[in-house]
């Protein structure tokens, strides 16, 4: 006979009966999780028989490896470690991602009428399998429950005809109703398992829906994880003070662990998973408020104060006047560097909305303090441009300037080098491989990283110290949503620029048919003729990558063998080297050129004000954020922008992105707007922020338990800013090994 066997998890008809810890599926702290109307009579539907505990080992701990586990099979080992669970403490904090209901059990022979929600038991009399007329695969079984017939249908699940046979015992949970025809019930899509011969179920139980792995069903792995919980959640430590859950209402540490994975109802589950959740969330916050208490604690910068006197002599240097959100901007960031507790900041400020002036202030402030400042952009080409900017701005001045990239030649860098060594060099302008060099300042007071997006945020230069820290000032084009703000970013202070200055231009998106790429090209070519230019994206270098997305090169050959045939044209990609590309760019900044054809590569930096039209292919490649740097390229002249965008239609995850981005042209709300339909992936992947993931908070779906959490760390940083008190003590400690390293926040007394 087989075995009873996993639980699958079907795709829901309704919300009835479970929660997903995806987001947008269910929103955890909301009401539309549905716990089980009836409190039901909770009986262990299966066995889940396991040699009794008799001779475990007294050194067997949590940290002792899962093979010590009674019971244990060798064959799991392997398999549960590419899931990463190599202790028994791993399989206790191993969460299910979704559970299971299955209602109380009734007999169709005397069930009055419909119901939501119940569990029927019986034997397989039949089983069809076939399809739809519109092709969808349909798999129905007849079961015999007493001495009435049910008839259960699912559609696109072929799988399940593998699973069953006639004669199979089984369980089946969701909505019953009567047959149209004759006195038959039926049921669409419940839940089905496999029950032993003679096993009888009374329904009511939550099952833990673990994720799995090859060779691991989902019986198993619910059998390994409730042999670890069983055995050894006693054994847990308490990491929250009794004080915090007292207020909190928080449960304790054990009941938690055994909750989360063998709950007696959902509203049981939902405890535990608060309580993870918050703990998580909370120790997230600590670490970053330990991390912004230590380095006001141990770091001392200059105090840069700006009078009446040094501000006018900055700001005669623009070839403008700051707006009123530069000026808001710019008296955050003096009221910072005139203190010794070094600046930590981030300038956020969509494309365009004038951020380089701003670090500019900064950089002179220190100087009027014989300091220096150096700023670093994540390409060459941008960094290019501030030299020339600053250059500008600052001739006739006595304010040095220096330009350090990968490019230039060995004598030439030493120089330069050593120039700044020796103070002759008041403002440095580099790429962002500055990091990795060792350089030695005369004084350095202040470090500014401009578009942080493309390497992380927490990147400190290394520099040999000079008796103080610098103050830093991170500069980025990608908004960051407020809860990821406020979530991962909280070490940070940030200033935003909500509306650049007035002069930026409209720019017209569209995303285009293939119908309307005809009309799109001759609209393109019109305004080529009046002296614009554009630029066409396309995701990949060359066909060789991807046979269906359109290349570079392709594209450049079309576009060059037709319909831009008396346009010129060049290509720019990372393939190519450093100096063609800049050469390229050049030519086409000197508008020897009239299109770009390029890959991500002018996503930042590229600073052409006759350049007005875009081109995107297979749009669907790109990240919001990203086409709406793309969007920015084209925003900087004096005359309105035109993008339009083409995609593959045949994915509607796509589609929706890109008519958001064709609506939104606010860079905040695009953000938002991506955040909600992504989650934090795409925007701040871990490689932004730099932490380890979450393994059970989502910064979306707990954001009001984030602002919880939030609060109560700032209370007991305040309270004991090193976490040192005796109550703290186990929750210092998890603080430090999950995030130690990472915010480089250590045991200071
Ligand atoms: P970003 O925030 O994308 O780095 P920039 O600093 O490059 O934006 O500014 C975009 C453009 O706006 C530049 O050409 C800059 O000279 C111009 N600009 C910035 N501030 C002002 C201002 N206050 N008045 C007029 N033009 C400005
Ligand atoms: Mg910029």
């Amino acid at each position: 006979m087989r075995k009873p066997d996993a639980i699958y998890l079907l795709p829901r008809v309704s919300n009835a009966g479970s929660f997903n810890t995806k987001m947008n599926h269910h929103n955890y702290l909301g009401s539309d999780i549905l716990v089980p109307q009836k409190p039901s009579q909770l009986v262990t539907i299966f066995d889940m028989s396991y040699p009794e505990r008799t001779d475990i080992p007294p050194e067997v701990s949590i940290t002792s490896p899962v093979t010590m586990l009674p019971g244990f099979h060798s064959t799991w080992t392997s398999r549960l470690a590419k899931l990463h669970l190599h202790t028994i403490g791993d399989l206790l904090f191993f969460f299910p991602r979704d559970y299971q209901c299955f209602a109380e059990r009734v007999e169709l022979d005397t069930l009055p009428r419909e119901e939501t929600e119940v569990s029927v038991q019986g034997t397989i009399t039949e089983i069809r399998g076939g399809r739809t007329r519109f092709g969808k695969s349909i798999f129905t079984i007849t079961l015999q429950c007493g001495n009435t017939l049910l008839t259960a249908t699912w559609f696109s699940m072929p799988y399940l005809k593998k699973k069953y046979q006639v004669s199979d015992s089984v369980l089946l949970s969701g909505k019953v109703k009567p047959k149209k025809t004759g006195k038959k019930w039926e049921m669409t899509h419940p839940r089905i398992v496999l029950l032993e011969e003679d096993q009888q179920a009374t329904g009511g139980e939550v099952l833990p829906i673990y994720p799995l792995t090859q060779g691991l069903t989902q019986a198993t792995m619910q059998r390994i994880v409730r042999l670890a919980v069983e055995h050894y959640a006693d054994q847990l430590e308490e990491v929250l003070p009794e004080s915090l859950r007292t207020k909190k209402g928080v449960i304790s540490i054990t009941t938690a662990v055994k909750h989360i994975h063998c709950p007696e109802s959902l509203a049981e589950a939902e405890a535990s998973r608060f309580r993870f959740i918050y703990q998580e969330l909370l120790v997230l916050q600590l670490a970053l408020a330990l991390r912004r208490w230590q380095l006001a604690a141990t770091s001392k910068a200059p105090e840069l104060e700006t009078d009446a006197r040094i501000h006018a002599r900055i700001t005669s240097r623009f070839p403008f006047t700051l707006t009123s959100a530069q000026q808001h901007v710019v008296q955050e960031i003096t009221e910072d560097m005139a203190s010794s507790r070094p600046m930590n900041r981030l300038l956020q400020g969509d494309v365009g909305s004038g951020k380089t002036v701003v670090a500019e202030y900064a950089m002179l402030l220190c100087v009027a303090h014989q300091h220096q400042a150096v700023l670093m952009a994540p390409t060459e080409i941008l960094a290019q441009q501030h030299f020339q900017t600053l250059s500008r701005d600052l001739q006739q001045s006595r304010v040095t300037i220096a330009l350090l990239t990968g490019s230039m030649k060995t004598a030439e860098r030493k120089q330069v080098l050593a120039d700044v060594e020796a103070g002759e060099i008041d403002l440095l302008i580099g790429t962002h491989s500055l990091a990795s060099d060792q350089l030695n300042f005369k004084s350095l007071a202040l470090v500014v990283i401009d578009e942080q997006h493309k390497f992380g945020v927490r990147q400190r230069l290394a520099v040999r110290k000079t008796g103080f820290d610098p103050h830093y000032l991170v500069m980025s084009a990608t908004p960051i949503p407020r809860t990821i703000a406020m979530g991962l970013f909280a070490d940070l202070d940030i200033s935003t620029i909500r509306s650049g200055p007035d002069h930026q231009q409209p720019v017209h998106t569209y995303l285009g048919t293939a119908e309307q790429r005809e009309p799109w090209w001759k609209f393109f070519r019109k305004k080529l003729r009046e002296g614009r230019q554009g630029f066409v994206i396309a995701a990949i270098i060359d066909q060789e990558t991807n046979e269906e997305l359109q290349s570079v090169e392709r594209i450049y050959q079309q576009l060059q063998n037709g319909i831009l045939s008396d346009f010129r044209i060049a290509v720019v990609h990372g393939k190519l080297p450093a100096e063609e590309k800049k050469q390229t760019m050049q030519k086409f900044a000197d508008h020897e050129l009239d299109v770009i054809v390029a890959t991500s590569v002018v996503e930042v930096g590229v600073n052409v004000p006759n350049a007005s039209l875009m081109t995107i292919e297979d749009a669907q490649q790109f990240g919001l954020a990203q086409l709406h740097q793309f969007r920015g390229r084209i925003r900087r002249g004096h005359h309105p922008g035109y993008i339009c965008v083409f995609a593959s239609p045949n994915n509607p995850d796509a589609v929706e992105r890109l008519e958001t981005f064709v609506k939104t042209l606010d860079g905040f709300e695009l953000a938002e707007a991506d955040f909600k339909m992504r989650g934090p992936g795409d925007l701040f992947g871990t490689k932004q922020h730099g932490l380890p993931p979450l393994r059970i908070a989502n910064l979306h779906r707990d954001r009001m338990i984030l602002e919880q959490a939030r609060d109560d760390a700032l209370a007991l940083i305040e309270d004991d800013p090193g976490l040192q008190s005796l109550e703290l003590i186990r929750l210092r400690k998890q603080v430090l090994r999950r995030y130690g390293k990472v915010l480089d926040v250590g045991d200071v007394g």
